[in-house]
């Protein structure tokens, strides 16, 4: 019994071993099957995760971000410019450029922030982030004559911009094209042509493109009977000074005569027989503008560079076509800034910016007065900004980074002001909130400034007046101790120059004088009444420039106090 017992024991152990065995290799196989899913799981999602991050980089800074302008640019119909589109007429056109990311820009995976779906919708995603943290996009959409993509060329864009206004200089008109933007939005590339690298293509610029439709069409039977001749000038505006690219940098004088016809003083205009000849001379002053610069947008960015294709009948004007390469309007805290040229540069931007738009606004409008002596650039350009012939054209240039967000939107409104035009909600897409336009109803300045009588004063004033929202009264009174500064510091030079050149005649009339004294019977009174006279005179002129000095001087302080005072007032956010 006992062994059967056993044996049953052993039997019954054996049998328990044996189910126990095979319960636990089930438990294993669970264990394993577990693991396997697990395995398998962790697979699938490591695939996942690596499909995800070929979709979409993960190390990009923004890419949540990134995500949501992808799928918003997915649920765009996109309707890009084409060469097939309608070039239309426009008294004044104003339109947008889009550059693409840069080399740069690439490298620190910067988000390209604008869209634009269609021939004249520009849209600017601008990250936004609620009070719970969470992130969203604020989309904004502007409207304009036309808008380029990335994608378009310099000739694309020269073909609904420029080159319409060809044929005004040849029914005797008066044109005029601005590039407008932030430094490094792609101005020059846009006027003056690719200047990446070390090869500079000038070709490709609208100075150039422009220049070799002036030619075609000087052949064409109707004009090539009036016999024109063609002339270009080249010159740029720095803090108010007017220098010439084509004649070593010259500063040239402006000057208004009775008439209000505005001079450039000994402006070089030099004869142009072939685009050849045009490109030389861009060339020319182009090294001129940037010679002795590090950097090419260093010093460009605080000027503006003026080209002009002048027609001339027998001499006298026939048209005028000035293209321009403004300075980069990414000013603000220059205006103070300690260093005073910082100041001066910056103010004369801001001002001749401002002006321009006000001109441009005006030219639409018919306005007889436009406020063109509130700075040198509309000063300069002010033929072109009146009569019935003249027509305009703004290439607005962005940059599409997020990083230049601010900056973009900036120069959307302002293109925006210069021309008006509405946004269809329905042209974009649902859902889009259009962009409401700052309404142009400004309250009338204070009248406490003190103004002097000056038509340059009085421009500044209509100037701030129409822009009261971007101009603070602090700032208008820095601008004012600014312009006066510049008439100022021209009228001390010139006097200076004067009186230099008024020493050596005294100098050689005292040595006449002095001679006489040697002879042995020398009129003494006659010698003496002649020294008291000089020196007379002398004095005069003298004191007269040092108190011009003095009040410059003065003026220099009152400059420094005005800077400090200012508290810029932000374009208002839409
Ligand atoms: P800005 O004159 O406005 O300061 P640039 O014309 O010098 O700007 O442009 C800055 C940089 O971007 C240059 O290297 C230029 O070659 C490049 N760039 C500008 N616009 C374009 C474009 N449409 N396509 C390719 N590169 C561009
Ligand atoms: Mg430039």
């Amino acid at each position: 019994m006992a062994i059967n017992f056993g044996r049953i024991s052993i039997g019954i152990y054996v049998e328990i071993k044996r189910s126990d065995a095979r319960r636990k290799s089930n438990c294993v196989k669970e264990v394993e099957k577990l693991q396997e899913k697990r395995e398998r799981r962790r697979l699938q999602q490591q695939e996942l995760r690596e499909k995800r991050a070929q979709e979409v980089d993960t190390t990009i800074p923004n890419y949540e971000i990134m995500q949501m302008i992808r799928d918003f640019r997915a649920s765009l119909d996109y309707r890009p410019l084409t060469t097939a589109d309608l070039i239309e007429e426009h008294r004044i056109c104003v339109c947008v450029r889009k550059r693409p990311l840069n080399k740069k820009e690439l490298s620190v995976k910067e988000l390209d922030v604008i869209t634009i779906p269609s021939k004249d919708v520009v849209m600017v995603h601008e990250p936004k982030q609620k009070v719970d943290l969470t992130r969203f996009l604020e989309n904004q959409t502007f409207r304009f004559d036309y808008a380029f993509d990335d994608s378009a060329t310099n000739e694309m864009v020269y073909r609904f911009t420029a080159r319409p206004l060809v044929e005004t200089i040849f029914e005797r008109g008066m044109a005029t094209c601005f590039a407008y933007g932030q430094t490094g939005s792609g101005k020059t590339h846009t006027m003056g042509g690719d200047f990446s690298g070390k090869n500079q293509d000038c070709s490709k610029g609208i100075y150039a493109l422009a220049a070799r439709d002036v030619f075609l069409m000087l052949k064409k039977p109707n004009y090539k009977k009036l016999d024109l001749q063609v002339y270009a000038t080249f010159f740029e505006i720095y803090s108010g000074k007017v220098f010439d690219l084509l004649n070593r940098k010259a500063k040239l004088r402006v000057l208004e005569d009775g008439k209000q016809q505005v001079q450039v003083v000994g402006l070089q205009e030099r004869e142009v027989k072939c685009t050849e000849d045009v490109l030389k001379l861009i060339e020319i002053g182009n090294s001129c503008r940037t010679s002795g610069q590090t950097s090419a947008n260093a010093h460009s960015s605080r000027s503006h560079a003026v080209f002009q294709i002048i027609l001339r009948r027998k001499g006298k004007m026939h048209g005028k076509f000035s293209l321009i390469d403004l300075a980069g309007n990414e000013r603000g805290a220059d205006t103070s800034s300690a260093d005073r040229q910082t100041r001066l540069e910056g103010a004369e931007i801001n001002k001749s910016l401002l002006a321009l738009k006000e001109c441009i606004r005006a030219l639409g409008r018919n306005k007889p007065h436009t406020p063109f002596r509130a700075s040198k650039l509309t000063q300069v350009l002010r033929d072109s900004f009146i009569g019935e012939n003249s027509r305009t054209c703004m290439i607005a240039t962005i940059s599409p980074g997020m990083a230049s967000c601010e900056n973009t939107l900036n120069t959307l409104r302002y293109a925006n002001r210069v021309k008006e035009l509405t946004v269809d909600p329905n042209a974009v897409t649902e859902g889009v909130r259009p962009n409401t336009n700052i309404s142009n109803q400004l309250d009338v300045m204070e009248e406490e400034w003190d103004l002097r009588n000056s038509p340059q004063r009085d421009d500044l004033k209509l100037l701030c007046e129409q822009n009261e929202e971007e101009v603070s009264p602090q700032l208008f009174t820095f601008h004012e101790a600014v312009s006066q500064l510049v008439e100022m510091e021209e009228q001390v030079l010139e006097d200076h120059r004067t009186v230099f050149k008024e020493t050596f005649r005294w100098l050689e009339d005292e040595r006449v004088l002095l001679e006489m004294t040697e002879e042995v019977d020398y009129d003494v009174d006659s010698y003496s009444s002649q020294l008291e006279h000089i020196l007379d005179q002398k004095i005069e002129v003298l004191i007269e420039l040092r108190d011009k000095v003095r009040s410059f001087r003065s003026a220099l302080q009152e400059e420094e106090q005005a800077s400090k005072q200012i508290n810029p007032k932000r374009p208002r956010a839409l």
